[in-house]
């Protein structure tokens, strides 16, 4: 199969956005062995698009489009196809249910224009879209398939994994599955992973292993081709321990797990509980822990101590002790975590304080952190040297927090 991949919108060729869409595309039909020879940037004008279409027919038998499939007058993408191959709109009446019962559920009249998201295109295999309103599709007029996709990724990339992969293997009429599993990594920069995995990275054919690019995460993809899922699993399942056993140390999960879902899950598995006394970020490491539906059986209370006053006053850390290390010190933090323990009465207590940035703090310099950890008999502080601004040093050190914290949950276990 020749594939050419033409995202649609206006804001691309504006330079507005980036298109990450047929990056993303393009990789996941790499995997399974589709070839793109063509990628394509159109904007919202319907002379255009069908100028485009009519371009790719000559080169490509599946032909990908990505936006233009939402409510508004310069959403074009359907209507154009239509008329261009012939095939009539339809509704789609389980995409006009979903429609509805999600205008329902947020108490929003649900305007006319709505209605346009559940055309599909007569005969299509309805893609279904579990992020948003508007439906996938996909069809084959004369032996070309075309397939529409939505533009927001978070909406377009899980439709094009769980369910364009599994069409598009259908329609080739491939015998293999395949299986690929996301790991997760913390504290640890892309290149250097990829520097100390690179023999294993060199080495991998069947599954393969490649960094799966995101904004904020460093993650490495495993991907399996077998004939059935469990032969897949067979074959992931050493590549993983051998990740584990090179760089297991910045591991702290898998697929859809974040920070604060392990941690959370973590705690609630141990029926640990928890508290936090933070001073530069201000609130951040409990609003992480606080996204996790269920932690209130884990997570007790946090405080918000940020100056030196408040720090003696309303947590008891004693005046000598800031006097003589300072606030952004191992001796700090980890009083800061002992305190808060106590107050709450909880298993673990946390404390972060450092200087956010952009000036130094207490003698110093921007972007030292200390996070205490307490637990058990014992205190213990973490020290980080952070480079960013202002706000993404505070983001960063609530996600270390957590991280060192899933580290410690975890080393207990074994
Ligand atoms: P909506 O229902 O949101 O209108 P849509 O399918 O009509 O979805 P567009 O209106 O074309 O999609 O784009 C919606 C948003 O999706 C854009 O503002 C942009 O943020 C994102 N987006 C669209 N195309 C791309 C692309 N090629 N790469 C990355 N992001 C994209």
């Amino acid at each position: 199969m020749r594939a050419e991949i033409i995202a649609v919108g206006s804001e691309l060729l504006l330079g507005q956005i980036t298109n990450t869409n047929a990056k993303f595309i393009s990789a996941e039909l790499a995997d399974i062995g589709v070839d793109v020879h063509y990628q394509t940037v159109v904007g919202d004008n319907p002379a255009r698009l069908e100028e485009a279409i009519r371009i790719a027919e000559k080169r490509a038998d599946l032909i990908i489009f990505s936006g233009g499939l939402g409510p508004t007058k310069d959403d074009l993408t359907k209507e154009t196809i239509a008329r261009h191959t012939g095939v009539e709109l339809e509704p789609d009446n389980r995409a006009l249910l979903s429609i509805q019962a999600y205008f329902e559920r947020t108490g929003r009249p649900m305007t006319e224009n709505n209605k346009k998201q559940a055309l599909v295109l007569k005969g299509s295999t309805v893609l279904e879209n579990r992020y948003g309103m508007a439906p996938g599709m996909a069809i084959t007029v004369n032996g070309r398939t075309y397939m529409l996709l939505p533009g927001p990724p978070h909406e377009m990339e899980p439709m094009f994994r769980d369910e364009a992969i599994p069409y598009l293997q259908r329609v080739s009429g491939s015998q293999e599955i395949i299986v690929s599993t996301v790991v997760k990594f913390f504290g640890i920069g892309e290149a250097e992973l990829e520097y100390k995995v690179q023999d294993l990275l060199a080495a991998q054919t069947n599954p393969t292993i490649a960094p799966l690019a995101s904004k904020d995460a460093v993650t490495l993809r495993v991907t399996a081709k077998a004939r059935t899922a469990e032969e897949a699993h067979r074959l992931i399942e050493p590549v993983l321990a051998e990740l584990h056993n090179q760089v297991g140390e910045n591991i702290y999960g898998t697929d859809d797990e974040t920070l604060s879902s392990k941690a959370a899950s973590l705690l609630t598995g141990a029926g640990l509980t928890i508290s936090a006394a933070e001073s530069l970020t201000a609130g951040l490491f409990t609003a992480l822990l606080a996204e996790e539906p269920g932690i209130s059986a884990s997570f007790k209370g946090g405080m918000t101590v940020y100056d030196a006053e408040a720090k003696t006053k309303h947590l008891g850390i004693e005046r000598q002790l800031i006097d003589t290390y300072g606030t952004v010190s191992a001796e700090c933090a980890e009083a800061l975590a002992e305190k808060i323990r106590d107050h709450f009465q909880t298993d673990i207590g946390i404390g972060l304080t450092g200087a956010a940035g952009p000036d130094s703090h207490d003698g110093q310099p921007a972007g030292t952190v200390w996070i205490g950890l307490s637990y058990k008999e014992t205190s213990e502080a973490y020290k980080l040297r952070l480079s960013g601004s202002r706000n993404t040093n505070r983001l960063r050190a609530a996600n270390f927090a957590l991280f060192y914290l899933i580290r410690k949950l975890e080393s207990e276990k074994v």
